[in-house]
């Protein structure tokens, strides 16, 4: 068996991108994996396919955040799914893995962002999380792992990215203040900062030259695949990572290191 037999792990948006490259790798390390999207559902079928595939047993569920009462519903669509697949997968309800993974960009310096581009932002990529956290609580069990996907942008100032980068930058505080709360549970709760991906989010980099641009701020002069992310996070989630508890992982292969 792998290193997560046995556990049940939630992947937010994993029906495309990181999420999907998270959602494989936690299933190929032996977790139950409950893939979720917004509104993709072929492309979550896609990421259900190869984790069947490859040996690992998933389910999906839909839900929208970024929307009153998102939290809500993504949990009650989980433990429905969890329920459901349960008995025959040889789990009960709850989760000991949580990854906060779906997010949006905004694109614009200081100027450019509208008062609506920003609360949206704002309200996908840091009060979803806030909430799902919240109100997952009660179903992850002791000695779990929550990893909130954040970005390199909190580190190296990306005026382009304003709005995107300060919420990147609430999910970090928000990281480093539950790691202390939730210690005495055993929960440990760290982010891990990808650099450039080249993912449906990052579809600028399809122009080839703006990939070479975007390879050479890496000390490996390449753009992440979200296997290079999937990796830090298994890592993260398992027993091995036990002592790690409220950190930013930098996972943009050594960006603008000098
Ligand atoms: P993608 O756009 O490729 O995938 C986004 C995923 O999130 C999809 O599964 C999508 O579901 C889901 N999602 C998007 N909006 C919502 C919403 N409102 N409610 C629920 N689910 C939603 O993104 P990436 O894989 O590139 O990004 C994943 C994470 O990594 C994000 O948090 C991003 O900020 C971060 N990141 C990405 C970088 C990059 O270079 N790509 C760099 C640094 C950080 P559906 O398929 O149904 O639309």
């Amino acid at each position: 068996g792998g290193k997560l037999t046995g556990k049940v792990a939630l992947v937010t948006g994993s029906s495309r991108g990181i999420g999907r490259g998270i959602a494989e790798r936690l299933a190929a390390d032996g977790a139950f994996v409950v893939v979720h999207y917004a509104g993709n559902a072929a492309a979550a079928d896609e990421t259900l396919a190869r984790i069947t595939a490859a040996g690992g047993r998933a389910v999906a569920i839909r839900a929208e955040l970024g929307v009153p009462g998102d939290a809500e519903a993504l949990w009650t669509a989980f433990d429905d799914a969890v329920a459901a697949a349960g008995p025959a997968a040889g789990i009960g309800p709850g989760l000991d893995i949580l990854v906060n993974n779906a997010g949006i960009s905004t694109y614009g310096r200081i100027h450019e962002v509208s008062e609506a581009d920003f609360d949206r932002v704002f309200a996908v990529n840091a009060k979803a999380p806030f909430f799902v956290i919240r109100q997952g609580l009660e179903r992850l069990r002791d000695g779990g792992r929550i990893v909130n996907i954040s970005s390199g942008v909190t580190r190296i100032a990306f005026p382009s990215t304003t709005a995107y980068s300060m919420t990147k930058g609430a999910l970090n505080t928000l990281t480093l203040t539950l790691a202390q709360d939730l210690g005495p549970r055993g929960i440990t709760v760290n982010a891990v900062a990808p650099g450039l991906v080249h993912t449906d989010a990052a579809d600028w980099l399809n122009d080839p030259a703006a990939a070479k641009q975007g390879a050479a701020y890496s000390a490996f002069d390449r753009l992440g695949e979200p296997a290079d992310i999937a990796d830090i996070v298994a890592f993260l989630a398992s027993d091995d990572a036990r002592w790690i508890t409220g950190q930013y992982i930098d996972g943009t292969g050594g960006a603008l290191l000098g």
